[in-house]
């Protein structure tokens, strides 16, 4: 009576671990464009920052560098950071300098 229900759970588990990772694998290819979309677009948008803070020193307001050019700087760093520490596809923790991730093992660019 306890023998089948264990049995079961044996099988079923054994049919989930390939699914999961091809999940994952799925996961990452639908992520990568997306995170490397947000990267292109975080930078462009701190290149404009930058470009507003310039601005401001061009025309002597002087708030607008103070602002701008730090948000800008920050902004296009960002993703940078999100890159280095945590994984693509399942945006786990990852080491400094992971190659791969050791909780889904995808490649990390
Ligand atoms: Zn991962």
């Amino acid at each position: 009576m306890a023998d089948s229900p264990g049995a079961g759970t044996e099988v079923r588990r054994a049919r989930k671990a390939p699914r999961m990772t091809y999940k994952q694998e799925i996961a990452t290819i639908k992520n990568l464009p997306r995170v490397q979309r947000l990267i292109v677009i975080m930078k462009i948008a701190g290149v404009f920052l930058v470009a507003i803070g310039f601005e401001g020193i061009v025309t002597a307001t002087w708030w607008l560098p103070v602002v701008f050019i730090p948000l800008g700087v920050f902004v296009s760093m960002f993703p940078m950071k999100i890159r280095t520490d945590r994984c693509i596809a399942c945006l786990a923790v990852l080491g400094p300098g992971q190659s791969i991730c050791p909780s889904c093992g995808a490649p990390q660019m």
